[in-house]
């Protein structure tokens, strides 16, 4: 059976890369198919803002059941319930749909596909609960951050019925030759949970880690307003550590080989990235500046020209991401003063 599904998904990702160059066009860009990591593992590319290889799902799916982690943006929820069809999921194998946190662009289509996937119900940290009951103050907070221009990939949020939510516990939840464990890691929310597969030495990080896309050389926090906290983040990143991963699976985008010094790497960045905004408010720069100044020099590092990047990297990642992270940053360096 092992064997089976492991040449029926090396057949698939055969297939799947294939196709992959021919669904692309200008600008906005579709979304990259499904693809299985291994026996158990499958990435989902959830077309998030409309773009290839922004906001990842993952599947993990055992012979009594299958978790889905994260679920994407609501205005991208039809692309989840596609790609499980895809990946030859039935809908009703799905037993959880585990929320890293319950920021739109990872909890935003739960409430859509719990309406497909009918044996689901959403784990979430027990702190954010209460938003899945009524994400009216997610919505809000969502627009104010984006800005009207991205609304739309926002989507319509309604509130989840308390009977199909249960709140996330540091466990493992058995799917049948494969299970998933959920770790407690705060930082870029209070609220925040990892997903560990030990079977693989796989871990689904959500926003614990640095954000860093396919060949784009910038590696920036996700750091997030109001309630990112350095201390916590650091400390997260040295708890995955303990758990010494192969792989990190990450959201914003994909699967990374875990190499020598990567957890290293990731605290100097979070910390380093403290001590730069922190000079650069001393110098009496307010939000837009820093961000600007922050752009610039990674800019200059990578040794690239904003004019270079592609259409995802220079409006969304550098735009948009970026100035939130300055601005949780900011948040964490005022609430210590
Ligand atoms: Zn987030």
């Amino acid at each position: 059976m092992a064997v089976h599904i492991f040449f029926g998904f090396k057949l698939y990702n055969l297939i799947a890369k294939a196709h992959k160059n021919t669904v692309k066009k200008q600008g906005e860009s579709e979304a990259a198919l499904p693809v299985w990591l291994n026996q158990n593992i499958a990435l989902i590319d959830t077309n998030g803002y409309g773009f290839e290889e922004a906001i990842a799902a993952y599947v993990v799916r055992g012979s009594r059941g299958a978790a889905l982690v994260d679920a994407g943006y609501s205005s991208t929820w039809e692309r989840v319930i596609a790609s499980v069809r895809e990946l030859g999921i039935g809908l009703d194998e799905i037993q959880y749909i585990f929320l890293t946190h319950f920021h739109l662009d990872h909890a935003g289509a739960s409430w859509h596909l719990l309406k497909h996937l009918k044996n689901a119900r959403v784990v979430i940290h027990e702190g954010a609960i209460r938003h899945l009951i009524d994400p009216s103050r997610l919505v809000e907070a969502a627009h104010a951050a984006f800005g009207e221009d991205l609304a739309e990939h926002i989507g319509e949020l309604r509130p989840i019925q308390p009977e199909r939510i249960e709140p996330a516990r540091e466990q493992e939840y058995e799917l049948g030759g494969v299970s998933v464990e959920v770790l407690f890691t705060p930082g870029h929310v209070p609220s925040h949970i990892s997903i560990h597969v030990p079977q693989h030495k796989a871990l689904i990080t959500g926003d614990a880690v640095v954000v860093r896309r396919g060949k784009t050389p910038f590696k920036v926090p996700a750091a997030s307003p109001p309630m990112y906290d350095v201390e916590a983040a650091v400390k997260s990143v040295e708890r995955l550590a303990s758990y010494n991963p192969a792989m990190l699976l990450t959201p914003h985008y994909g699967e990374r080989r875990v190499t020598a010094g990567e957890f290293e790497e990731q605290r100097r960045i979070i910390e380093e990235w403290a001590d730069r905004v922190s000079s650069l408010m001393q110098q009496g720069m307010d939000y837009k500046q820093i961000s600007e100044a922050m752009r610039d020099s990674l800019l200059r590092e990578a040794g690239v020209k904003l004019s270079d990047l592609d259409d995802f990297t220079r409006v969304i990642l550098l735009g948009k991401l970026l100035p939130l992270t300055v601005q949780g940053y900011m948040g964490y360096l005022l609430r210590r003063r």
